[in-house]
């Protein structure tokens, strides 16, 4: 390709409505456009990299037996009613209407469509399991689209479903789908964590894994083991006790009921005013938060300087929906104004978390106002209360895996996700097969996400340096570069379209800058869209001489021209 004749608008400056440095520099590096918020056109550069990246997904989830479909965007509201998302699904879901009046929804996920495509089609045992994918654009009315294709309302995503006969049949389908994903991330570039994740009330056991790519842009928060390979979301994320005596009823019971002293606390209510009040660290107190599960209220105590993990407390409880109390229920509840809710007197169930059993005293609300409780030994109080894991794992924990692992977090950006979803669509659409002995059975579902759009971005995010893109080889645009110091002169310029032809022809994308630039203006551009390998000619073209530039490393080579070949058509950039 001729650079001339490329649509490859750059920039020297990053715009300033980009936050995200993949943003920028695929602002910069003329990959995309923004048509309208979280909208994107994608141009020349930025189409080859999707592309790329899209047959590295359909190359693997074909061997992964799964087989490719196209479903459509447009989506009868209908199907979406019948299985009670219409309304659930919220703001996110695009809706609109045809000429008839009758609604439609714009896919933001294809659950219901596949499920009722299987319906009709599949109905026997005989033709399970199978695993469908498409690669396609979804929709969603993202409430902060942001980061360029990170968070779009238009992106594009791959998504599969698969279809068994059983649970094991599932476990099998996921194994494969897990397996794809580590090969497709790997053959990006990725540096990336397969992590647990929150399945909420389905799912059973290993019910669901997100794939982070591990970068500071990244919204989610995961807890990774720094010696073995135990990763999860912050919201799922265990936490070892090895070095922790509490959350062993045995032991505890055995202790003795040491009566609690009051303490007068005047308008002192919160963790850092206590602190400040008593010259002690965080760690020295309770916290007792009231929380209604499906209504009812509870209590959950944490020590002061942790947090309570509401996804942890739901799945403990079983509750649909958790959320703390308003002040009337906890006012009603404890007895007091907030700010002095305690763990004793109260007469709602209580749920303790292990490390407040672990404490030898500490100072928790009295129930009274402006009073607190100077307790000893609060693991007296798991005599009342429920012990559990109710907080969020932090930095230093133990591993919950593995003996001598600690825990550390980073950042990381969710580019796939794998789910089993169970019986939740086949039950709600009746999607049934016939199994050996002639009984309707539900289908079990999973489903596996991709974001393909937003792994353009990850990969960036992990990808470039001060002067630009350094793309992995199995995703550039092109592999070589080739530059011709000055299109004026002749003997360069001959030089240059007999090397482009020559790797063009030998299957080598190249790209050849035939535009009549200073050299600074072309070297700068070259290091901006970061092409693996660039091919310069220059002065020393009349000895067939050129100078090889890896992007990546910044290794400089003079070659002879079939030497410059044979190292462009070879691997090692
Ligand atoms: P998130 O928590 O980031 O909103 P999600 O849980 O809504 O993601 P899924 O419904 O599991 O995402 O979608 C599958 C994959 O699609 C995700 O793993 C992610 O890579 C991608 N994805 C989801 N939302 C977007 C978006 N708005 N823009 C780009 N990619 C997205
Ligand atoms: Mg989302």
């Amino acid at each position: 390709m001729r650079q001339s004749q490329l649509l490859m608008p750059t920039l020297r400056e990053a715009p300033s409505e980009a936050e995200a440095a993949s943003h920028q520099l695929m602002l910069r590096a003329g990959l995309i456009r923004q048509l309208a918020a979280g909208i994107y056109t994608y141009l020349p550069l930025g189409r080859r990299v999707l592309r790329k990246l899209e047959q590295i997904v359909r190359e693997e989830m074909d061997a992964s037996g799964a087989q490719e479909v196209l479903m459509p965007s447009m989506q009868p509201a209908e199907l979406w009613r019948e299985s009670g998302r219409y309304e659930v699904y919220g703001p996110e879901l695009m809706r609109l209407r045809d000429r008839h009046d009758r609604e439609f929804t714009l896919g933001p996920t294809h659950e219901e469509v596949i499920t009722t495509l299987v319906r009709g089609e599949v109905n026997s045992y005989r033709q399970l399991p199978i695993t469908l994918y498409q690669i396609q654009t979804k929709f969603r009315d993202e409430k902060r689209p942001r980061y360029g294709l990170l968070r779009g309302r238009e992106f594009l995503m791959k998504d599969a479903y698969s279809f068994d006969a059983d649970w094991e049949g599932l476990h099998r389908s996921y194994t494969s789908m897990y397996e794809a994903y580590h090969r497709i991330f790997t053959r990006c570039n990725l540096y990336f964590r397969a992590v647990e994740a929150d399945a909420g009330s389905i799912g059973g056991e290993g019910g669901t894994h997100e794939f982070m790519a591990l970068a500071d842009i990244g919204e989610d928060t995961i807890a990774v083991c720094q010696s073995c390979s135990y990763a999860a979301n912050l919201e799922k994320a265990e936490y070892g006790f090895h070095n922790q005596t509490a959350g062993n009823p045995s032991i505890v019971q055995n202790r003795q009921l040491s009566e609690p002293k009051r303490l007068h606390t005047p308008d002192i209510k919160k963790i850092d005013q206590l602190t400040e009040a008593f010259g002690l660290g965080a760690e020295a107190f309770m916290k007792t938060l009231i929380y209604l599960a499906d209504g009812k209220p509870v209590a959950v105590i944490v020590r002061g300087d942790h947090e309570v993990n509401e996804i942890k407390v739901k799945n403990q409880l079983a509750a649909v929906h958790v959320e703390l109390a308003d002040q009337a229920t906890t006012e009603r509840v404890t007895g007091a104004p907030t700010g002095f809710a305690g763990p004793i007197g109260l007469h709602i169930p209580i749920f303790a978390d292990y490390a407040v059993l672990n404490m030898e005293s500490g100072i928790a609300g009295a129930n009274e106002k402006d009073y607190h409780l100077h307790i000893e030994q609060p693991s007296s109080l798991i005599l009342k209360a429920e012990a559990g894991d109710y907080r969020n794992a932090e930095a230093g924990d133990c591993c919950p895996r593995c003996a001598d692992g600690r825990l550390a977090f980073h950042r990381g950006i969710e580019v796939g996700h794998v789910f089993k979803l169970g019986t939740k669509y086949s039950e709600t659409l009746q999607a049934k097969y016939l199994n050996a002995s002639g009984k309707e059975q539900p289908f079990i579902m999973g489903c596996y996400g991709i974001g393909v759009s937003r792994l353009l971005s990850a990969v960036l995010e992990q990808h470039s340096d001060h002067n630009g893109i350094v793309w992995p080889r199995a995703i550039a645009p092109y592999q070589v570069h080739v530059v011709p110091v000055s299109v004026k002169d002749a003997v360069q310029m001959d030089l240059a379209a007999h090397i482009a032809a020559r790797l063009s022809a030998a299957g080598v994308e190249t790209l050849l800058d035939d535009r009549d630039e200073r050299p600074g203006v072309k070297f700068k551009d070259s290091d901006l869209i970061g092409i693996p390998l660039r091919i310069v000619i220059g002065k020393q073209a009349a000895e067939g001489i050129v100078e090889l530039k890896v992007r990546k490393s910044g290794e400089l080579h003079q070659m002879a021209l079939e030497a410059a070949l044979a190292f462009a058509l070879g691997t090692d950039y």
